[in-house]
């Protein structure tokens, strides 16, 4: 049965816990902030504190937290203990804690809390650059700190750098500069490529050719074949079924002589340029024009925060400048506008969140944490190779370990549904080589050696 909003809460007044009244029908500026302020801090912090004690995968069944919620919305305001209260008893059961330490699906993403605390303050601004001057702060931190990110991951100095939602809107746009430059309708990526390519030459109109991948799931150079017809390749670093590289230094030269664009998609390896080690899998992206890395994949960064650079930002304006008589203004002709770049008018300030990341952490706290995901997949990857029974799929290039127990699909298939019921930890899957492959990458801050063998343990439990 659906829920009604309590009736007890009444329209709200500070005496009986709403906020108090303020000038005439307005509220009072802060008091709701002043008074559950520090209720949602705590509601955060403690979240953090005992999200390892939460079943992983949200236990629930479609449409169950839906039947739970009112139908209607409410006609009296509530007080914000209201809210507080329901995101624990209704919302709590049906989420899927990306948070977890044992979320090891997909490629985790974790907060760090400097970030939490910076994404308030970006909703209490409400910055939104429309244009430069509705936003001069929002717009030149964008810039200035994809400029650090930039040189943090190594990438050429005067590349200029913007904020999407996510890596399926970087691709896209870089597709459609691409287009508009080429003035071709082909995109050309490996078969191993995400699926955010297919749905952006969709989205474009454009065809899309897939190259064939090596032993190790790079695309093949040899097979790229003609690309005189050709607008952009999309080369990846760090593929989404098992973090091949595709070898951007023997891509570039060929789409160079072409003419063709290069776009790299680097949405989950691409932080681990932070650490000189990886740089290798960085080879000829300086060549690119244009890359993109999620700051909310391995970044610390909440979502979204999807950071595109690119080699020749006059291309991308080219390609999405459209300024109505509106937003025009003579005074500041020359300002940089962001929603001249891409498909969004407005934009939030998702450079607060990722400027206090990097201030929080900083360069060794980055290295830190990227450098300790890594050995804990490592150390997952060895316990695999030694037990029998157990096979290993892919190279590990960062800290995703590709891997299944001997056997048909089925018994994989089954393997990750038993592990990932016990709400213990959760594992998603790939198809590599035709086979059904169990993933597992170690991503969140808060995972520990102890996480990643109580999740070897219970793989090996439910397998036996
Ligand atoms: N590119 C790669 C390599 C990915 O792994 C993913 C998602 O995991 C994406 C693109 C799409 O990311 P987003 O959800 O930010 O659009």
């Amino acid at each position: 049965m659906r829920a009604d909003h309590p009736e007890t809460t009444k329209a709200s007044s500070s005496t009986d816990g709403g906020p108090p009244p303020g000038d005439g029908d307005l509220p009072a500026r802060g008091a709701v902030l002043r008074e559950y302020g520090p209720a949602a801090l705590e509601w955060a912090a403690s979240y953090l504190e005992r999200v390892s004690e939460l079943p992983v995968l949200a236990p629930v069944a479609p449409g169950e937290i839906a039947a739970k919620l009112p139908a209607h919305p409410p006609e009296q305001p509530e007080s914000f203990d209201a809210v507080l209260r329901d995101v624990d008893a209704l919302l709590l059961p049906g989420t899927t804690h990306w948070q977890h330490p044992r979320n090891f699906a997909y490629f985790p993403s974790t907060s760090c809390e400097p970030a939490i605390l910076a994404e308030m303050l970006a909703a209490t601004l409400n910055s939104i650059p429309i244009l430069w001057r509705t936003g001069p702060a929002a717009t030149e931190l964008e810039v200035v700190v994809l400029g650090w990110v930039a040189e943090l991951l190594g990438l050429p100095a005067g590349w200029r750098g913007q904020i999407e939602d996510g890596a399926s809107t970087s691709t896209l746009v870089a597709l459609m500069a691409a287009r508009h430059k080429t003035g071709r309708d082909v995109v050309v990526s490996s078969e191993q490529a995400h699926s955010s390519v297919d749905k952006a030459a969709r989205m474009l109109g454009m065809t899309l050719r897939k190259v064939p991948t090596d032993s190790g799931f790079a695309m093949r150079p040899d097979r790229i074949g003609d690309l005189s017809d050709v607008a952009v390749v999309v080369a990846t670093v760090g593929t989404t079924a098992s973090t091949a590289v595709d070898p951007v230094a023997e891509i570039a030269p060929r789409c160079e002589a072409d003419g063709t664009w290069l776009h790299v998609d680097a949405a989950y390896a691409g932080s681990a340029m932070v650490c000189p080690e990886f740089r290798w899998a960085f080879d000829g992206v300086q060549r690119a024009d244009s890359v993109l890395v999620n700051a909310h994949k391995w970044m610390l960064t909440p979502v979204d925060c999807s950071m595109l650079w690119a080699s020749r930002p006059e291309d991308l304006r080219a390609a999405f400048s459209l300024i109505p008589e509106y937003l025009r203004t003579p005074d500041h002709e020359d300002a940089l506008s962001l929603s001249e770049y891409d498909p969004a008018l407005g934009r939030r300030f998702r450079s607060l969140k990722l400027w206090a990341t990097l201030r929080c952490v900083g360069r060794t706290g980055l290295q830190a944490y990227i450098r300790r995901c890594v050995r804990l997949a490592g150390e997952f990857e060895r316990w695999v190779a030694e037990e029998p029974g157990w096979e290993l799929c892919a190279p590990r290039h960062f800290a995703l370990v590709c891997f299944r127990r001997e056997g048909d699909d089925q018994l994989n298939r089954d393997l990750l549904q038993s592990v990932n019921a016990s709400g213990e930890m959760f594992v998603s899957h790939a198809v590599l080589d035709g086979r059904y492959t169990l993933r597992l990458v170690v991503g969140s801050m808060y995972t520990t050696e102890a996480d990643v063998r109580r999740a070897w343990e219970l793989l090996r439990r439910e397998a036996g």
